[in-house]
This record gives C-alpha cells, structure tokens and sequence, in this order.
C-alpha cells in the first residue's frame, strides 16, 4: 500500500539556490504529522514544494503519482488543500462568500451542507456569516481559512503555522478544531507549527528539518522524549 504523500528525495529551488537538500517524509491516508524547525530550516518549502510552488526535484508523490512538474490547480484539484502563513482569507469578502469560494472546485451539490457543517463547527463564523472576512479577529480568520481549505474536500491539508500571532487561549482552540477535523473529516494534515507541544498532541509523527534536511523523525511519543527536541522545541 502506498502512503497518500511521499516525498523522497526531495529538492527544492528558489531560482538556482537549493533550500531543500533531500527530504524524506511520508504521511499516511488520515495521519497527522507535524513539521518542527528553526527560522528558515525549510519548512515553509516544503510545504510549498507539495503544492509546487516552487521548483523541485526528487519525487513528490500523493497516492504514488508524480506531482512534480505539475501545475498548483492540478495538485488542488488533486485533493491537496494549504493554509499559508498569514492566513489568505479574500479580505474583501463575505465569510459566506470565502466559503462558497472554498468550495469552487467541487462539482458536487453537498457545497451548501458542508458550509452549514462547518457553521456548526464554529459558531462564531455562523454569526458573523455577512461580515467581510477582513474585519474578523485573527483567531476567526484562521478558522475561516481551515474551513475555506476544507471546503474543497481534499485529502491532505497543508497548514502552516496556523497559531502564528494568536493569544494563548485561541490557540488551544484552534487545536481543539483540529482535533475535531482530524475525527470527523477524514483528513490527512501536515502542520508547520513553532508550538511544539500542542502540535505534538494532534500529531501522530514528527520530523524535525534543519537547514533543509530531515535532523530527527519519529512518533509523536518518540520525539517528545528525545532531548534535544525537549530542549529546542517544548523548552524543558
Ligand atoms: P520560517 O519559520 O521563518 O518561515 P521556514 O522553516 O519556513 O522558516 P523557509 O521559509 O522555507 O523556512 O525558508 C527556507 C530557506 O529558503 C531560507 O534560507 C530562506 O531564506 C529561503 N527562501 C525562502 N523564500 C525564499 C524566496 N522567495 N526566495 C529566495 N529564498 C527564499
């Protein structure tokens, strides 16, 4: 059985400077994995990479089949999702409308009942639903921007540093939907993510990259007892 992403050997290019320098990673259909690292270590890339927003080379495969050299619609349309740093919600439009636009890509007829699950999901967007997603708190754009990512149905969500900028109490929210999203959509993630702790709960594996390659890997379990993720990353 082939995992749903594999990465193997795994290069990446922003113009003629190599920033990734062979990464293995493999994540399973439903697994959650998280990606640990320093500023600049590469981890934005890589998530990137999968997408092929940048040049790679090496193989990116989801469900054994090359994404490499493809375009970013093909790999959406594929059923990769990502959630860039900073959010992208369209600023200017309605939550409603942020939702729908999630949604463009499906030909299905299920767009308006996965738009009241995700209402349900998080009430607070139900309420603010004819806002412009601008206005909304930064903790309510982040939701929105899972949602919207999930509108598409895909099989892999690529999140990254999903917590950046949130207080404490809206970050452990947003893990707690993450959780829920992990139970109930079926949904494979990588998560980009400086909070170590909380992304090691979610997260079944862990890898931890350093300039541009793989340092540490293992089981969430293995990598919250190795020492020197406990003092890089969980700070003990
Ligand atoms: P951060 O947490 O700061 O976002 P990161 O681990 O996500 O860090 P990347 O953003 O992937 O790191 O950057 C990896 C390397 O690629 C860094 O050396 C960075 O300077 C370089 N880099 C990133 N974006 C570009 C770009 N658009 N053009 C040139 N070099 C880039």
């Amino acid at each position: 059985m082939s995992a749903l992403l594999e990465l193997r050997g795994l290069r990446a290019y922003y113009g003629t400077v190599e920033c990734l320098h062979g990464v293995d990673l493999t994540v399973g259909d439903g697994e959650v994995v998280v990606v640990l690292g320093a500023n600049g270590a590469g981890k934005t890339t890589l998530l990137r990479s999968v997408c092929q927003l940048v040049r790679t080379e090496g193989s990116v495969l989801l469900s054994g089949k090359q994404l490499g050299g493809r375009s970013t619609y093909d790999v959406v349309r594929r059923g990769v999702a990502m959630v860039p740093q900073g959010r992208g919600t369209l600023a200017e439009l309605s939550v409603d409308d942020n939702l729908r636009a999630g949604g463009y890509i499906r030909k299905d007829k299920q767009v308006r009942t996965d738009i009241a699950y995700w209402y349900d999901t998080f009430p607070r967007l139900a309420q603010r639903r004819s806002t412009s997603a601008g206005s909304l708190s930064g903790g309510e754009q982040q939701m929105l921007a899972i949602a919207r990512a999930l509108m598409s149905r895909p099989r892999l969500l690529l999140l990254d540093e999903p917590s950046l900028g949130l207080a404490p109490i809206v970050v452990r929210q947003l893990f707690d939907v993450l959780a829920r999203v992990r139970a109930e959509r079926e949904v494979a993630m990588v998560v980009v993510e400086q909070n170590a702790a909380l992304a090691l709960d979610l997260a079944r594996r862990a890898y931890v990259l350093e300039a541009g390659t793989v340092a540490v890997s293992g089981s969430a379990a293995e990598l919250r007892d190795d020492e020197s993720v406990r003092r890089a990353y969980l700070g003990y």
